[in-house]
């Protein structure tokens, strides 16, 4: 039998880099050959040999109420009725722009863009231009998008600045960037010791989901708000995974139940806000938000910023997971399906620890959640590779790479979770 997914993988290898357009689809970290996705429904696709499979990515998390549901399809097949693109306002946007603020309210303004890349870089200029400072932190392990200033790696202390992760990003460019480690408050409290009046920002993922699964420690968040206020940094943070896909409130909502007060200062989100389409938006308080042209003088634009059909979907989409009882619902499905893996892998003696919150996941082959990327990476690779694709060939497809995060979605039933755990178990057993 020919495999459908290899002959369009060699296709595309001959006009697309890699034979993706995007690194992780490439199944470089797990091998084999990647699925073509032919359509999808609810929380299954079906790959170009017709095999299907239960999804545990979604699209990287925008997908949070499954693929094809009936009130977003019904919406964006009517704003593309309407037209595409104008270049030029429209009602949609305030729209949007009014839910999104409903629901995260540290942010007062926000501005549409069209990826989490995108946002991130123009979060991150704009509290420069909002500081007037130029240096800031992020931690290793956290994913910003692949703007320059961005793709860095810790340098050799925290005096010393750190070194580009890409070939094309000068050492100019990430000379500014700190990077520290997650979850460690001494050196965070150093770096701010030694930079504290040079900082714009702390940029970070409250519950990252770009080493797997991890959250940020309470007392690290605390001591992460307290310095930026200290120093006048601005708190910046990423939830382009995290918005509205670990609670309505996005991750800052979980955060400010356990730490009176708590807000940050500028949020970036992406992902769920498009609900599949290009969308995504940085947020504040309207003092550094009119900041931004036309109102200040840091520049940012964007020809399809608040696409009329993207916004027409996000809208869709965050009204749905707006609905009484959405949150309970997923939350539970999600939990079901972590001490669902957590059992199946004690029973086979697997060393297994696991984590979730709202419709995000993470599972790792070690004892105890790892609180930082290099712990993240003593997993046994060869073990997950071996796992990842045993999830396969029993139709349940994760991300093809242990250090990326799962997502759950409102159309997976109690069947798809006890199946997913049943194909596990047998899987756990061969490890
Ligand atoms: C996905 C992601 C990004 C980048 O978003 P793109 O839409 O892929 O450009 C940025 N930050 C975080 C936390 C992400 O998960």
């Amino acid at each position: 039998m020919t495999d459908c997914n290899q002959t369009l993988f060699d296709r595309a290898a001959q006009v697309i880099p890699g034979g993706v357009n995007s690194p992780v689809r490439a199944f470089r970290a797990v091998g084999g050959t990647p699925r073509f996705v032919q359509r999808a429904q609810g929380a299954y696709f079906w790959d170009a040999n017709g095999q299907k499979y239960i999804d545990y990515i979604g699209s990287w998390g925008p997908m949070i109420l499954g693929h094809g549901h009936p009130a977003v399809l019904e919406a964006v097949q009517k704003a593309a009725l309407d037209g595409f693109s104008f270049g030029a306002p429209t009602e949609r946007e305030i729209e949007l722009a009014e839910e999104i603020l409903k629901h995260v309210p540290s942010m007062e303004m926000v501005r549409l863009v069209s990826s989490g890349t995108e946002a991130g870089m123009s979060a991150l200029r704009l509290a420069r231009g909002a500081t007037g400072r130029t240096k800031f932190i992020k931690f290793e392990g956290c994913y910003h998008g692949h703007a320059d200033a961005l793709l860095v790696k810790a340098g050799s202390g925290l005096a010393t600045f750190g070194n580009p992760t890409s070939a094309g990003v000068p050492p100019e460019v990430v000379r500014d960037t700190l990077v520290l480690e997650y979850n460690n408050i001494q050196q965070l409290e150093e770096a701010f010791a030694l930079h504290g009046k040079e900082l714009a920002c702390v940029m970070i993922e409250p519950i990252a989901g770009n080493m797997n699964f991890v959250r940020a420690s309470v007392p690290f968040m605390t001591r992460c708000r307290e310095l930026c206020t200290q120093h006048g940094a601005l708190l910046v943070f990423d939830e382009v995974m995290s918005g509205f896909r670990v609670a309505l409130g996005s991750a800052q909502s979980v955060y400010a139940q356990l730490i009176p007060g708590f807000k940050p200062d500028m949020t970036v989100l992406g992902k769920v806000i498009g609900g599949g389409m290009p969308l995504a938006a940085f947020g504040g308080p309207r003092e550094i938000m009119r900041q931004l042209a036309p109102t200040g003088p840091v520049y940012q634009a964007g020809t399809l910023s608040g696409n009329p059909v993207a916004t027409a979907c996000g809208l869709a989409t965050l009204r749905e997971i707006a609905k009484p009882g959405f949150w309970d619902a997923l939350s539970a499905r999600t939990r079901s399906l972590v001490d669902g893996l957590k059992g199946a892998a004690g029973y086979a003696g697997v060393p297994f620890s696991a984590d979730c919150q709202g419709g995000m996941f993470g599972f790792f082959l070690l004892p105890e959640l790892p609180q930082n990327y290099a712990k993240v990476m003593t997993s046994d690779s060869p073990k997950f590779n071996k796992l990842f694709h045993g999830l396969l060939d029993g139709g349940v497809y994760i991300a093809p790479a242990l250090y990326e995060a799962g997502f759950v979605s409102a159309a997976h039933t109690d069947a798809d979770i006890a199946e997913t755990v049943r194909v596990a178990a047998d899987v756990f057993k061969l490890l």
